[in-house]
């Protein structure tokens, strides 16, 4: 089915410019969760004491079909969503994902990613790439068989998600980047691990603070090892030379190796936040518009979608949502911000 582009666009055919939030920042990126659900339970994200047996997760007559993901995907690309990147819980459990990225690529002027537990991607790593689709990011928390079943808590092996970087790499991602959360005491001692092992193979490792995001993980600052911490450690074994952003609004910190064998990252949400330059809005499994990750509540869409609203009238609820946004969580964190309600990430996305 070819994607009409939206009423939204002017009669010249141009597309409105980027609506611009409280603080100057552009709704430039979509992080869409197509599925609240995981097939692991990782502790910083999904505790299984939380979402066990008897958690409640979205019933599918309350998950957007793929069509209304695509219109509502076509109508913030005309509002000037760039790059719309697929998440879950675990996106490639939704079935036929190919399908959707097909869809989302017809899209003009956008680029389609994937952030993935790469269970899967041995299978779908090739038909997501046939699809159009551009970026996959693994979570890979350690090397270290034992430490990532503890950390993903449903007995993964990380052989199966290596495979699937190199099923991705085979399939022509490249560089895949990889996201490891680090807490301190269980797995920071394997960071340099994954430093040394993808250093030289064109991939990109991103070390990644444990945040506070949702009100499940029992975290604690002391938890925390900053990204400067995790890079000097790498830079005392590996020399690593500061590399610029690619682009404004980029939430990682990059460094090359001085031997040009590549480069490193860190995401610092909690000692250097970047919400200054935060351009990202995300769109839950139900059709919730979220424009932070540690956000309270969202702006329904999926409403007027289903009553029939035009694209016009739901890109007036979008602009006018982002309009208002003044989100920064990251900065104002304190003991101050740890009571409040924050919606979970994996009902959200990453
Ligand atoms: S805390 Fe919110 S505003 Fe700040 S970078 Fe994260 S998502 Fe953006």
């Amino acid at each position: 089915m070819a994607i009409q582009p939206p009423d939204a666009i002017d009669a010249d055919g141009t597309a409105p410019a980027a609506v611009t939030d409280r603080r100057g920042r552009e709704l430039r990126d979509l992080r869409i969760s197509v599925t609240d659900r995981c097939n692991f339970r990782c502790r910083y994200c999904m505790p299984r004491e939380v979402f066990g047996p008897e958690f409640r997760f979205l019933p599918r007559g309350e998950i957007l079909t793929f069509e209304e993901i695509a219109r509502l995907a076509g109508i913030f690309a005309a509002h000037g969503v760039r790059k719309l990147r697929l998440t879950g819980g675990e996106p490639t459990l939704r079935a036929d994902l190919p399908a959707l990225v097909r869809m989302l690529a017809q899209i003009p002027g956008v680029e389609v990613a994937l952030t993935t537990n790469g269970s899967l991607l041995q299978h779908l790593a090739r038909p997501l790439a046939d699809a159009g689709l551009t970026r996959i990011t693994v979570s890979l928390d350690s090397l270290d068989d034992a430490v990532f079943r503890r950390m993903n808590d449903a007995d993964f092996p990380v052989a199966e998600v290596v495979a699937g970087i190199e099923a991705a790499e085979a399939a022509g991602f490249r560089p895949v980047k990889i996201n490891a959360v680090v807490r301190r005491g269980v797995n920071d001692h394997t960071a340099l691990d994954l430093a040394r092992h993808f250093k030289g193979s064109g991939h990109i490792v991103r070390f990644i603070e444990f945040m506070d995001v949702g009100v499940s993980n029992g975290w604690r600052l002391d938890d925390v090892v900053p990204g400067a911490e995790i890079i000097a450690r790498i830079h005392a074994e590996a020399p690593l030379v500061p590399a610029e952003p690619n682009y404004t609004g980029e939430v990682v910190r990059r460094w090359r190796y001085a031997d040009g064998s590549g480069e490193i990252g860190a995401i610092t949400s909690v000692t250097q936040p970047f919400c200054g330059g935060c351009t990202r809005a995300r769109l839950s499994a139900d059709g919730q518009l979220y424009t932070c990750l540690f956000a309270a509540s969202g702006t329904d869409l999926r409403a007027p979608l289903r009553a029939g609203a035009a694209d016009g009238e739901i890109a007036a609820i979008i602009a006018g949502r982002w309009a208002r946004r003044d989100d920064r969580y990251s900065e104002l964190r304190s003991q101050a911000t740890a009571g409040l309600p924050r919606v979970e990430m994996s009902y959200i996305g990453g």
